[in-house]
């Protein structure tokens, strides 16, 4: 039986890459903000809607060099029901990351409980738009106008995500997507942030953080470092856009078929998206609550017939071994739970319909009567 990967990298067709590149064989300029870099910047903006964007060689060097950008002090609020990125860019900054619960349904950090956690150190929230997800942008809005602090997303599932027709990349002070091989769009490694709201010398500053905060041939006016994005992974990112909307397409099916096989079976939990919600089909999460099955049962299970599907996020930021001495994993009993409990499933552009049928046969008919 062919195996199934958790996901696909999404390429573009080898001889339009090769179209794409060739021109650098006549310049010879393989980085260093060139053609292509700026190129890709444009259409982003364009596809995105977005007035600034600075791009990244990942995700996790843009959100650690964002946060270095405000000259962020003290602790940011932010969710332990995430990637190690984003803890990991507000330590590495030497701040201290104070966590809030999530929501038990959409699994974004629960606003309500944001207010709470605020104490006279607070200077940012930095939330993350789960599996693509859209955060409670308007209340998280209300609290960092309260306060005054800055509000970072971790948008690193919600490329090209819209709710009520609106951009999610406009929301809060700056935004991160990561273009990581894995993600919805990759540039096979690469990231952004882009922001929407006016803010002096923010994109100027980005842009020379990134680069060793080199000013001017004799100028270097801060202590930078090096996240540049190369010629190479910009021409992805310039291919790839171009399939994109393909791509969320055939992921869109795939999804749809999921939900019309797992849905309505008791001790599954499906999250569905708003209807006001234009979601890029990035992650299929499926919950196990009281299923005949707990969450690693199914996983071996479906590894024992060859589909890989992966335990995300888990475990929980608090629990890893680098933080669960200075955190208490279960004083964010939701997100405690939550990971204990979802498995995202295969997902791809190219995973057929049958494939999808087989997963679901082996998640439903696994469980022992
Ligand atoms: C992928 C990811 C990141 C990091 O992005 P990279 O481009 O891999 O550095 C950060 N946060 C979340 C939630 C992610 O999924």
């Amino acid at each position: 039986m062919k195996k199934i990967q958790v996901t696909q990298s999404s390429m573009p067709k080898f001889e339009d890459y090769i179209d794409e590149i060739s021109s650098l064989w006549e310049s010879h300029w393989l980085t260093n903000m060139g053609e292509k870099h700026k190129k890709l910047e444009a259409n982003l903006k364009e596809y995105l809607e977005i007035e600034n964007i600075v791009l990244f060689n990942n995700g996790h060097t843009a959100l650690e060099t964002v946060i270095n950008a405000y000259d962020l002090k003290g602790e940011i609020i932010t969710t332990p029901f995430t990637f190690a990125s984003t803890t990991h860019s507000i330590v590495r900054n030497g701040l201290t990351p104070v966590f809030c619960d999530i929501n038990d349904d959409d699994y974004t950090i629960d606003a309500e409980k944001i207010e709470n956690l605020i104490t006279d150190k607070t200077s940012a929230i930095l939330p993350v738009h789960v599996y693509g997800n859209v955060c409670n942008v308007r209340k998280i809005e209300t609290i960092a106008k309260k306060y005054n602090l800055k509000v970072i997303y971790d948008a690193a599932h919600a490329f090209g995500v819209k709710v009520n027709g609106v951009p999610i990349a406009k929301f809060g002070d700056a935004s991160m997507f990561s273009f990581h091989a894995t993600k919805v769009f990759n540039t096979i490694e690469g990231g952004a942030i882009v922001f929407d709201k006016k803010q002096s010398n923010l994109e100027t500053k980005l842009n020379r953080l990134k680069n060793f905060g080199i000013a001017g041939p004799e100028s270097v006016e801060y202590i930078g470092g090096n996240a540049k994005m190369n010629e190479f992974q910009a021409a992805m990112g310039i291919c790839n856009l171009k399939i994109l909307p393909e791509e969320i397409k055939k992921r869109k099916c795939i999804a749809e078929r999921y939900v019309k096989n797992l849905s309505g079976v008791s001790g599954i939990i499906i999250s569905n998206i708003s209807s006001n919600v234009e979601s890029n089909y990035s992650y299929f999460p499926v919950r196990f609550k009281n299923y005949g099955m707990n969450r690693d049962e199914v996983y071996e299970n479906l590894l024992d017939n060859g589909i890989i599907s992966r335990k995300y996020f888990y475990p929980l930021i608090t629990d890893f071994e680098c933080y669960n001495t200075l955190f208490d994993s279960y004083d964010t009993p939701v997100a405690k739970e939550v990971s204990s409990q979802i498995l995202t499933l295969p997902l791809y552009a190219s995973l057929s319909l049958d494939e999808v049928d087989r997963i679901c046969d082996l998640i439903i008919k696994g469980v022992k009567k």
